[in-house]
């Protein structure tokens, strides 16, 4: 029987990071985000639906997802969003399950940012958040992205807080400090999983 781990954390915690030690100790992971992304270029019913709720300019004329575009039309729009999410969320749920059956290993990590808010831990054996200090958490962002600070205040200010993550979690993994620290939790987690 596989086991399903699933690892969140809020915009900059480091769980790509700690997914990456994670597949050096030979476990695969799924990683949503990129996946969701993938699908809405590559899915042809996700890409007629998406044109049908939010215009043809959803695509550009190469036929690719315009994220500008779609991001100004459901900005403050929480019903438009709420539909946007009703056809990527499901389609991404429905790959990921195509790529559970695909597995070998009997442990498998599934990383998404929405794990708890999608209530996606639900479906899990076990689930691991990833986090650090907000102002840890911003400046890395801005670092890696080269984003304002109010840029990633805002999404982090849209985020479930941090509290209400840490109670819902079986492990917790604060990442305030360097690299081989975040690698030394990340595999004793996964060993004591295992
Ligand atoms: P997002 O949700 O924005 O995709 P994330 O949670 O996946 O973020 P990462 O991309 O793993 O976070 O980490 C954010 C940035 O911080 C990256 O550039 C990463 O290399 C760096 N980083 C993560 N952890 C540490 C650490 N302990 N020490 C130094 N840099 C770190």
């Amino acid at each position: 029987m596989k086991k399903i781990i699933g690892l969140t954390g809020g915009i900059g915690s480091g769980k790509t990071t700690v997914a990456k030690f994670i597949e050096n100790c030979g476990f695969p992971v799924y990683y949503s985000d990129d996946r969701a992304k993938t699908i809405v270029n590559d899915n042809e019913a996700v890409k007629n639906k998406i044109k049908e709720l939010l215009g043809a300019d959803s695509y550009d004329e190469n036929g690719i997802y315009n994220r500008k575009f779609v991001g100004g039309k459901v900005f403050n729009d929480e019903e438009l969003l709420h539909q946007l999410n009703g056809i990527i969320h499901p389609a991404v749920r429905l790959d990921f399950e195509e790529w559970v059956a695909k597995q070998t290993k009997y442990l498998i990590f599934k990383e998404t940012a929405l794990l708890f808010e999608l209530k996606l831990n639900l479906q899990c054996y076990k689930s691991i958040l990833v986090t650090a200090e907000d102002n840890i958490r911003l400046k890395r962002v801005m670092d890696r992205d080269g984003k304002t600070y109010r840029e990633v205040e805002t999404v982090m200010s849209n985020q479930m807080p941090e509290k209400d993550k840490i109670k819902l979690a079986d492990f917790v993994i604060h990442n305030n400090t360097n690299l081989d620290d975040l690698k030394e939790q990340t595999e004793k987690i996964v060993f004591e999983i295992e």
